[in-house]
């Protein structure tokens, strides 16, 4: 097997050039009234997958869909965590992009080709080199210009209110969505909700209130922190590190694991493809369980290990390998204290928990008897992804992981589950070919 590991001038992209707008695609002011009473479809979540939902129901001609997010922007969150972390490129190919396949949408090489003129010479060679076939990088502008293009096209911008979802209701031909101040009922809702930052285990502090001196991997570091004490062993953990030491910090590294793992992809790059989600697929729900928790094993990617082992050895990073944490005590002397199972103490100015994610089942949203999980995953229907007890309320995302596997919460599992879930909804709403008016306009097919 050949090992992809990125050069550093690789992971280095510009971010926040200026993307013009395709005509008619300008990005709209999100809308902050209450969103409509109905709508042929409610997409909750207005990420990666609710956007690759919007635009693929969009092209099958249903048109009433209402995006509610609590964030409002399309994407809004996933470039937040993104943009906190400072990472510059993707860590997946130009072939993973929320756009849908077979229809005259434009895919993400071609974007990057269409803006060729705002590419440095380095992202030109990597989009030469993903038209050849072999894997490349992407930068993370591109990937947003994309995202900014896609949901323009398909009118996504004006389909979307920053709302807070707090219930989801299934009926018999309908389902009520309820937030603060409002309700919205359709025929179909679809739950893109993704994955949640992991909480603290109860007893590491009392009360719920994080302590001073202790945020999370999807908030910023303070700057004033000179010497940062990282927890977890995931690629959040490993972007901070090697910010604080690009800023000449000092960092303690705690490791629960006796090793650090190092990996070329956060997801098994078969799990993309046919065969290997058909792999997945034929076998039992435990050894799909066994194949799940292997895979979302905290994992770093190769290209952080020489920067790791320069500074471990000359001093500037420590790491703590097989010591599991107990405790994060209030301060010691003025610092941040973490208190560990062998009753060693840990102190530096500031304390990152990255602790991985939580994916988002819809559970905290439907009523208790609806989700029908099974060991902590959505019952959900091999085709059709809708939800067993449910069959009006769907999932795309994390939440598929058990019918698609370990990519469901990338990019592409998007792209796999929307073609499924998107094509339920249009038939079960006999859309499909069907003229659409919205504002006194037709709106012709594409
Ligand atoms: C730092 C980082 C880098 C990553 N890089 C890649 C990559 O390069 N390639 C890749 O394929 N994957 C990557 N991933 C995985 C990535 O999370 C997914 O690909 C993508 O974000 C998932 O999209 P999503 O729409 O499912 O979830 P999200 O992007 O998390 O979107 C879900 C949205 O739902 C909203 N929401 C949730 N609950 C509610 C509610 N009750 N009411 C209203 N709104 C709600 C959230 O606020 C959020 O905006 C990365 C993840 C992280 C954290």
């Amino acid at each position: 097997m050949i090992t992809f590991v990125p050069e550093p001038h690789l992971l280095d992209s510009p971010r926040g050039r200026y993307w013009p707008a395709a005509p008619g695609t300008a990005p709209r002011d999100i809308r902050t009234a209450r969103p409509p009473a109905a709508a042929d479809v409610v997409i909750v979540g207005a990420g990666p997958a609710g956007l690759a939902v919007a635009s693929a129901l969009w092209h099958l001609g249903v048109r009433d869909v209402v995006l509610l997010d609590r964030d409002g922007r399309p994407c809004g969150r996933f470039f937040d965590r993104i943009d906190t972390l400072r990472q510059r490129v993707l860590r997946s190919p130009y072939e993973h992009h929320p756009g849908v396949e077979g229809y005259r949408d434009c895919e993400l090489l071609d974007f990057a080709r269409l803006h060729w003129g705002l590419l440095t010479p380095v992202e030109r060679r990597e989009v030469r080199m993903a038209q050849s076939g072999h894997r490349s990088v992407v930068p993370v502008d591109v990937f947003q210009a994309y995202c900014r293009h896609i949901a323009g096209l398909h009118h996504v911008d004006e389909q979307t209110w920053r709302a807070e979802v707090r219930e989801v209701l299934p009926g018999t031909d309908t389902v009520t969505v309820r937030g603060d101040g409002f309700a919205t009922t359709a025929p179909y809702t679809v739950l893109c909700l993704g994955e949640e930052r992991r909480a603290a285990p109860a007893q590491w502090w009392d009360g719920p209130a994080t302590p001073p001196g202790v945020s999370h991997w999807d908030e910023p570091v303070p700057p004033g922190a000179e010497r940062l004490v990282v927890i977890g062993a995931g690629l959040s953990a490993a972007h901070l590190i090697a910010n604080a030491l690009g800023e000449g910090k000092r960092v303690d590294w705690i490791l629960r694991a006796s090793a650090e793992r190092y990996q070329c992809a956060d997801v098994n790059a078969s799990f993309f493809r046919a065969e290997g989600r058909a792999r997945f697929d034929g076998t039992s729900w435990e050894d799909r369980l066994t194949l799940m928790r292997g895979h979302r094993r905290a994992s770093v990617m190769f290209e952080f290990r020489p920067l790791f082992q320069r500074a471990e050895a000359d001093g500037r990073l420590t790491v703590h390998r097989g010591r599991a944490v107990t405790a994060l005590p209030q301060r010691r002397a003025g610092l941040a204290a973490v208190r560990l199972a062998d009753g060693g103490h840990i102190t530096g100015d500031h304390i990152v928990l990255a602790l991985g994610t939580t994916v988002s089942g819809g559970e905290r949203l439907l009523p208790p008897d609806v989700p029908a999980t099974r060991d902590g995953w959505p019952d959900l229907d091999e085709q059709t992804l809708a939800h067993r007890n449910a069959p009006r309320v769907l999932a795309v995302g994390a939440a598929a992981g058990m019918v698609l596997g370990p990519a469901a919460r990338n990019i592409d599992g998007h792209r796999v589950a929307t073609a499924r879930v998107a094509a339920t909804i249009a038939a079960g709403l006999g859309a499909k070919d069907r003229p659409r008016v919205t504002d006194g306009r037709v709106i012709a097919h594409v």
